[in-house]
């Protein structure tokens, strides 16, 4: 259950699609991006202009791509999908772009994986929507100057960081998606049960989302997987009993945390003595790469309390340490 697990059967992609909010009205939380959100699409509706370009940020399977799709739903335009490492070259771009109908949205996931070159070419179609294409070859060949249709460019990135400053500059909209709280992440459950036709408890409803690493898409992978146990061990409702009975068979961490996240409180505690450790010390132990560590793992670990920055590094905490079934002050290591 890796949140960047893309290897969905088909099955789940079908039902990943079913559960996806389409409208404002149905997506949980982020409360603060959403409101702000609302005002910008209502504004540009209002003037039939197309919205600025919009970046969203933050770890992954919290909701960039669901809210691309319900930005295009809410602009009442079409959207066309790619991805940074998809779109190698400038006339796969060329393409897409000048396909576009007025105010369409064009969403590239993972756009901080866009090869300069492509890149350099979304600059001007993004800032004065025309793009430079190359038409003939050998000694006949010259560039046209093409222009587009105002479209409204999102970017979805896990690693912010990784972008350049030119291309974040071009975003006139930035927003952060947050992780979920154990509550947002129960109404999800209950919602997406209820799309699925499976009656679910309240307190299975819970337990599920408290071990979602709160993240949607991981909630309903689980919702999934423990449906399959209540049909085949139980009467096809979900219970308490059927849920905690699955989450176990299904090795799933008591707080949700994924292998990764379990090798570096154990890296902290067994290595550097439970900390202060700097993150790129952190990150050579754990053969991860310090951004990874800093945008898609770190966050995580502290919102739930189990790592402390400190001036001088990250430290673990009790919690680590009991999480682990450590004992705090004895070297793991010796
Ligand atoms: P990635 O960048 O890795 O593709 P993502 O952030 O784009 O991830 P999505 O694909 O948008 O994540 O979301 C994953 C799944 O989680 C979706 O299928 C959707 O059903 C569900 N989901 C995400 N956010 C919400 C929400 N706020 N309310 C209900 N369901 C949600």
């Amino acid at each position: 259950l890796n949140p960047e697990n893309t290897n969905l059967s088909n099955e789940d992609l079908d039902v990943e699609k079913k559960l996806r909010p389409l409208s404002f009205e149905d997506f949980a939380g982020q409360d603060q991006a959403i409101d702000n959100l609302k005002i910008f699409v209502e504004a540009a509706n209002q003037r039939g202009e197309a919205l600025d370009h919009t970046l969203f940020h933050g770890p992954p399977g919290l909701g960039k791509t669901t809210l691309a799709h319900i930005l295009a739903n809410e602009l009442q335009v079409g959207i066309k999908v790619t991805s940074g490492p998809v779109l190698d070259k400038p006339g796969d771009l060329a393409g897409l772009l000048t396909n576009l109908d007025e105010r369409d949205v064009l969403f590239i996931d993972e756009i901080h994986r866009l090869s300069p070159i492509v890149e350099e070419y979304l600059y001007s179609a993004m800032e004065d929507y025309k793009i430079d294409i190359m038409i003939e070859s050998g000694p006949n060949a010259r560039t046209v100057q093409i222009n587009l249709e105002p479209f409204t460019l999102i970017g979805a990135t896990t690693r912010s960081g990784l972008l350049t400053a030119p291309m974040r500059a071009r975003f006139g909209i930035s927003s952060r998606l947050h992780y979920y709280t154990t509550e947002l992440l129960t109404t999800i459950i209950q919602r997406s049960s209820h799309i699925l036709g499976v009656p679910i408890s309240m307190e299975a409803a819970i337990e599920i989302a408290g071990r979602s690493r709160g993240t949607p898409r991981i909630a309903n992978a689980l919702l999934r997987r423990v449906r399959d146990f209540a049909q085949i061990k139980g009467d096809g409702n979900i219970s308490i009993e059927i849920a905690k009975y699955a989450l176990k068979a299904l090795n799933v961490d008591a707080h949700g945390l994924d292998e990764m996240d379990n090798k570096i409180l154990a890296t902290i505690i067994d290595k550097f003595k439970g900390g202060p450790v700097g993150l790129s010390t952190i990150a050579t132990a754990v053969s991860e790469n310090t951004e990874t560590i800093e945008e898609v793992y770190e966050p995580f670990l502290i919102q739930q309390g189990f790592i402390m920055r400190t001036p001088r590094g990250r430290e673990v905490t009790e919690l680590a340490y009991t999480h682990l079934g450590r004992v705090k002050g004895r070297n793991q290591g010796e």
